[in-house]
């Protein structure tokens, strides 16, 4: 047996390190390294996003009007991390993406869109449009609990020239159902015996009272990580304003579904902030609220007290931010990290780094350092599921990024987070609007993100998070200090040039 000496202490534990009362950013720091006697794949990432949501990715993505809508959304819940829709829009367009993510991937759908036979076939062509997936059960009505009378399918509508005939015409009347009842697997092995594409569920009277996708099915083999609800939806997440007016879109994003709701404010402590968690709390305690941003230990007390199942911390680190320059306040986002996390444990309330995390190197620190989760803006943009087209910036295949607070963005609505009105004449801006380059599927990168993080989390010496948490409480946790110089040391230097990765070196 090899044999592990513990009297040798090195570097600083980080309440030493924290106390100088310097703020310090993750490039300030590094971690000593630990003891080894595992491998990487051994390393657990499963994470408390909220008090009550555990996911298997410790990754969240920005409410961002350039990070976060419906693709990014379902994808990033498909690989273990939780999206959170924008609401740079109205209260229908963010209820329309909060049910297309928890319709996407059921084991039972159990809210299908169905028509009636005396729909026509551009009434599917509609749907197909709007929500992407053909395949729809029709009733006696054209309502859920009514009979079972047929069902309409690509091949049904194809090549009929006609769109205006009405459905009793083309559906399949030839129909494979399960009884209600019926577990998920008993419903899968019909629906792998039949070939066919959806299975409807119906009741002993004949009536559907649900769906089974052979693609959801198919989605379920190949993501053995996503983050569910019990119903086996996707989970979702929605920001909300701190305004009153936005009580009836927490109301209506609710209804469809969302399971965490974020409350975006720049600077977290504020009435208002109190005002809206006490207001989802009270009315929706089902959802969990994600609270902030805060930096420091009083922020983060008010908005605990006000019901927060989880602080989103960080003022200023944000790529597209200039908050700090703009409004001479915000905190160094290593500090504040370490400071909120190390308060709000007390409480049982976790908190996600949220800004600044370009790279592997600055997610581990975050996380290290007490952060349950980390959140993404720069990083997930310029993914093919980010909203907004690619084009060329200097040979470089980009998509746009921008804060919500840019001038662009707030133009649009994004100035609620900053307490001002968009139609106010005078803006102060606290973003930028830029680009980001190309960085291909998150299907590929997030997996990339997420070895990484486990190989720093080896070379740290620790299998998971909370073992990570532990020893930065106790001391084994060891770190130090950074002068810019060593930091330029752990860069790349001395040479003439370099090719650099694929996805960058952080
Ligand atoms: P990034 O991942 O470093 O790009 O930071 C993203 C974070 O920046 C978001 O999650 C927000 O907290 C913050 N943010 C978004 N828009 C703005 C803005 O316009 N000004 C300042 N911060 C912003």
């Amino acid at each position: 047996m090899e044999e592990i000496l513990e009297t040798a202490t090195d570097g600083l534990d980080a309440a030493a390190l924290f106390s100088a009362g310097t703020g310090l950013t993750f490039d300030d720091l590094i971690f000593l390294p630990g003891y080894i006697d595992f491998s990487w794949s051994d390393v657990r990432l499963e994470t408390h996003l909220t008090r009550n949501i555990r996911i298997k990715r410790p990754i969240v993505s920005s409410p961002m009007d350039t990070v976060t809508e419906t693709q990014m959304a379902i994808t990033l819940a498909l690989l273990g991390g939780i999206g959170i829709l924008h609401y740079n829009n109205t209260i229908e367009e963010q209820v329309a993406m909060v049910r297309k993510v928890k319709r996407y991937e059921n084991g039972f759908i159990t809210d299908p869109i169905v028509l009636s036979p005396l729909h026509t076939i551009q009434d599917v062509d509609r749907i197909k449009e709007s929500h992407g997936f053909s395949g729809i059960p029709i009733t006696e009505d054209g309502s859920l609990n009514t009979r079972l009378v047929g069902i309409v399918t690509n091949r049904d509508t194809d090549f009929e020239k006609d769109r205006t005939r009405p459905l009793s015409e083309v559906m399949s009347t030839d129909l494979v159902t399960a009884p209600v009842g019926s577990s998920l697997s008993e419903a899968n092995k019909i629906l792998r015996g039949s070939k066919r594409g959806k299975l409807p569920v119906i009741d002993a009277e004949g009536r559907l009272v649900a769906l089974v996708a052979r693609r959801d099915l198919l989605k379920n083999l190949n993501f053995p990580d996503s983050s569910k609800d019990l119903s086996k939806q996707l989970l979702c997440g929605a920001a909300v304003s701190t305004r009153d007016e936005d009580r009836d879109r927490v109301d209506a994003l609710v209804e469809a579904g969302v399971n965490v709701m974020v409350v975006d404010a720049a600077q977290g402590h504020s009435i208002y902030q109190q005002r809206m968690v006490s207001y989802i709390k009270g009315k929706h305690p089902s959802v969990d609220v994600i609270a902030g941003n805060v930096v420091t230990q009083q922020q983060a007390e008010t908005l605990i007290h006000a019901g927060a199942d989880a602080l989103r911390v960080g003022m200023g680190p944000g790529s597209i931010c200039i908050t700090q320059n703009m409004m001479a306040v915000g905190r160094s986002q290593a500090t504040a990290v370490y400071r909120t996390a190390a308060f709000a444990r007390r409480y049982g309330v976790p908190v996600i780094a949220d800004g600044g995390i370009n790279g592997i190197g600055p997610m581990a620190k975050a996380l290290a350092l007490g952060a349950s989760a980390v959140m993404v803006g720069n990083l997930l943009a310029g993914t093919h599921e980010a909203p907004g087209d690619y084009f060329y910036e200097n040979g470089m295949r980009v998509k746009r990024y921008r804060g919500m607070a840019s001038l662009e963005a707030m133009a649009q609505g994004g100035a609620k987070r900053y307490l001002t009105e968009s139609t106010e004449p005078v803006k102060v801006p606290q973003g930028v609007s830029g680009t980001v380059v190309d960085k291909g599927s998150l299907v590929d990168y997030l997996p990339y993100l997420m070895k990484g993080l486990q190989q720093a989390l080896q070379d740290m010496g620790y299998r998971d998070l909370p073992s990570v948490h532990e020893a930065l409480r106790d001391g084994r946790l060891r770190l130090e200090r950074r002068t810019p110089s060593s930091t330029a040391e752990g860069s790349v230097h001395s040479l003439v040039s370099y090719e650099t990765p694929r996805f960058g070196i952080r």
